[in-house]
């Protein structure tokens, strides 16, 4: 089953219903698919940039920690991308939940950023 924005900035109920279910069965196993096209790093989670010219430290998706996800033996769960906005001072936002879930608010301001421009 596939989330799909059939417009943009248009989520539905159903959708977001679907995507907390995504994210209880695929959080184990492996990270939740993105249903916008999103270049995302996957050494320090960040956006709009690759790997190879990654400039960062490298982050945990499950605990924003610095090692691999392989790695991690923490039990806290902690948004690296949001940790980050709140770190800053640039957005109140909930940190607690996993880089890859799609209702982290940093990726969500991405997108919107991204659907804005164009
Ligand atoms: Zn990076
Ligand atoms: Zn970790
Ligand atoms: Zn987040």
């Amino acid at each position: 089953m596939k989330i799909k924005i059939k417009e943009k900035n248009v989520i539905t109920l159903y959708d977001l219903i679907m995507a907390k279910i995504r994210i209880k069965i695929e959080y184990d196993s492996c990270p939740v698919y993105e249903y916008v096209k999103v270049m995302r790093c996957f050494k320090c989670l960040g956006f709009n940039h690759k790997a190879k010219d990654c400039v960062n430290k490298i982050a945990c998706s499950k605990c924003g920690d610095s090692h691999i996800t392989r790695d991690c033996n923490s039990d806290r769960i902690r948004c690296v991308n949001c940790y980050d906005l709140v770190k800053k001072n640039l957005a109140e936002v909930d940190v607690n939940h996993v880089a890859f879930s799609v209702k982290c608010p940093a990726y969500q301001k991405y997108i919107q950023s991204k659907n804005n421009r164009k």
